[in-house]
């Protein structure tokens, strides 16, 4: 569609000097600054495109200032933006804020995987009553909301339910939150979790090490490809999905040109992969994980902090830290931790480049997905190696795929940013330790979102009873204490942690 497009646009331009060409509206799309995620946002520009909206796309990592002047100066009808991490979701706060501000009146539409119907009634649309805010579940439904937006008819009707429907979004959560009965932290420290004893392994070296030789078609065998049909908004799980009576026949298609690509990519080297692992003598420290220079332990040379879950559970049901997983200092046990990152996305611009040249939106968005596929590959095939060998805690571990997908081994890589260890900024830590920019060529934005966006990071545990779980809302005298410990501001940890404080 978008090639047919390019092609028919020089008529459809000179028609429109002709004064007969109508567009349904203007749309500014933009992913956020500090964030370098785009499939979604454009999947979004794509399907809009085809129905006859004009789209200005400012790309990735765009700043509020220019989105707002982009927005006057080219007389938009609506500003949609985009975000995946965390630190996004702040960001387009700020921009309504500014939106406010500066006087605007124009709908302002949001979307993204981090994103919510919630997040959009309770934290952005309270910032910007000037105009409407409307949260946009999926790419499918972007269409019938700007058209709902932009309808002198409809509009009116649309933007009252619209309004109804978020206000009590923002009662039912407020009262969510008021129910949940929370520990003061030193309740929430007493109830934390004590592991059975267990003599930890130590790795096979201490330090860093640089892996660049490896094989494509290797990684390829480990991906997961169940995410890649929610790229495509196709629900199921592979390879089921291709039974599906509604969306199987279309799923088969885009999988069998997702194999297509994938040959070529592997083939003619399209993609450059790059990891770098670490692993360092650790004991806990109440909250915080102490990183020593060698297993002497003399040395401290970094301290991770670490958040605890406040929520009351039910009897015998931890208040879960990371830290729990670490032996702790007084235990006189040698623990470990380990650290990785890993990327496939090394050298992607060049492809992408070829298919925006040619107009080719699908080819380009499909490499990404690849992209991003072959990353959570090469972790789950990088944290196998770690276990059988560069780590050897679980030497005879014999798993197949579907088994490694469910996380049937032992252990887990909490990458920060994410429910165990929400705060981004520790991503900093895990990059210094590993010298990851210089290892692998990944850089941070001032959001931490790690370029290329085919990147994956994060900590090792060995402990046999290690688990993910959700740090979930954190009190004051937490945040307060984080922020000592971090010799951080609270307003700054505040600022990081926004999603975990209460409104
Ligand atoms: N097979 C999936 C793997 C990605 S999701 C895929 O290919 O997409 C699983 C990863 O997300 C974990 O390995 C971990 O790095 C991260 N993760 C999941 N739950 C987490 C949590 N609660 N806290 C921190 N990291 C988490």
């Amino acid at each position: 569609m978008k090639k047919a497009v390019a092609y028919l646009m020089p008529f459809m331009e000179a028609d429109k000097t002709a004064g007969d060409r109508q567009t349904n509206g203007k749309i500014l799309m933009a992913t956020v600054k500090g964030d370098v995620h785009d499939i979604g946002k454009n999947i979004v520009s794509v399907v809009l495109q085809c129905n006859n909206y004009d789209v200005i796309d400012l790309g990735v990592m765009v700043p509020a200032e220019k989105i707002l002047q982009t927005a006057k100066a080219e007389h938009v009808d609506i500003i949609g933006l985009s975000g995946l991490i965390t630190p996004s979701l702040d960001e387009m706060v700020h921009i309504a804020k500014e939106m406010q501000r500066q006087g605007f009146t124009i709908p302002l539409m949001i979307g993204g995987a981090t994103t919510s119907r919630a997040h959009t009634a309770v934290k952005i649309e309270p910032n910007y009553s000037s105009g409407a805010t409307v949260y946009v579940t999926d790419a499918s439904r972007a269409v019938g909301v700007a058209s709902n937006l932009l309808s002198a008819d409809a509009k009116p009707t649309y933007l009252a339910n619209l309004r109804t429907e978020y206000a009590e979004v923002r009662e039912r959560h407020l009262g969510k939150e008021q129910k949940a009965q929370q520990h003061p932290i030193a309740n929430a420290r007493a109830n934390r979790f004590i592991g059975q004893t267990h003599a930890p392994i130590k790795p096979t070296f201490l330090g860093i090490k640089t892996i660049t030789d490896v094989n494509l078609n290797t990684l390829a065998e480990f991906i997961d490809w169940s995410p890649f049909f929610q790229t495509w908004e196709l629900s199921g799980s592979y390879p089921k999905i291709f039974a599906d009576p509604v969306i199987g026949d279309e799923a088969k298609r885009v999988f069998n040109d997702a194999q297509a690509m994938l040959a070529h990519i592997i083939a003619e080297n399209w993609l450059g992969a790059r990891a770098v692992v670490g692993f360092f003598a650790a004991n806990s420290d109440g909250d915080d994980v102490v990183l020593y220079s060698d297993d002497e332990r003399l040395t401290v040379i970094e301290t991770l902090h670490h958040l605890r879950q406040q929520t009351v559970k039910a009897p015998g049901r931890p208040n879960y830290c990371l830290a729990d997983f670490i032996a702790p200092i007084n235990s006189g046990i040698n623990d470990y931790l380990g650290a990785f990152a890993v990327t496939t996305g090394i050298g992607i611009e060049r492809k992408l480049a070829e298919f925006e040249q040619q107009h080719d939106d699908y080819s380009s968005i499909m490499l990404k997905a690849l992209a991003d596929r072959l990353a959570e590959a090469f972790a789950e095939y990088m944290h196998l190696l770690v276990r059988k060998d560069y780590w050897g805690y679980a030497e005879s571990e014999a798993l197949d795929n579907e088994q490694l997908i469910k996380e049937a081994y032992k252990g887990i890589r909490p990458a920060p940013g994410y429910p165990a260890c929400p705060d981004h900024t520790e991503k900093a830590k895990l990059f210094a330790l590993l010298n990851v920019t210089e290892n692998t060529s990944i850089s941070l934005t001032e959001s931490y979102a790690m370029y290329p966006a085919s990147a994956v990071s994060g900590w090792y545990f060995a402990h046999p009873e290690a688990q993910y779980f959700n740090v979930g809302k954190i009190e004051h005298d937490q945040l307060q204490d984080y922020a000592k410990r971090k010799g951080i501001a609270e307003e700054v940890a505040a600022r990081w942690l926004s999603a975990h404080l209460h409104h």
